[in-house]
């Protein structure tokens, strides 16, 4: 289950969600503090759990050039 960086539209909360692809496409998730289903995903930070996964994935031994963000 991915994790998502969400936003909420109405009151601004950050906060960090699990869900389904389809729970985040058909608006399941909820903001934590207003109940609001207008999220926008923020994919600009990173968190605690980019650094748990880059722990497990090799970095990308072409890093220093591409800045690591090739997803390899
Ligand atoms: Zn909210």
């Amino acid at each position: 289950m991915p994790f998502y960086d969400l936003k909420c539209s109405s009151c601004g909360e950050e906060f960090n969600a699990a869900a389904k692809i389809s729970e985040r496409e058909q608006k399941l998730i909820k903001c934590p503090k207003c109940g609001c289903n207008e999220l926008e995903t923020i994919f600009s930070k990173v968190n605690i759990i980019h650094s748990r996964k880059s722990a497990e994935t090799p970095a990308c031994p072409n890093s220093h050039i591409c800045g690591g963000c090739c997803h390899h």
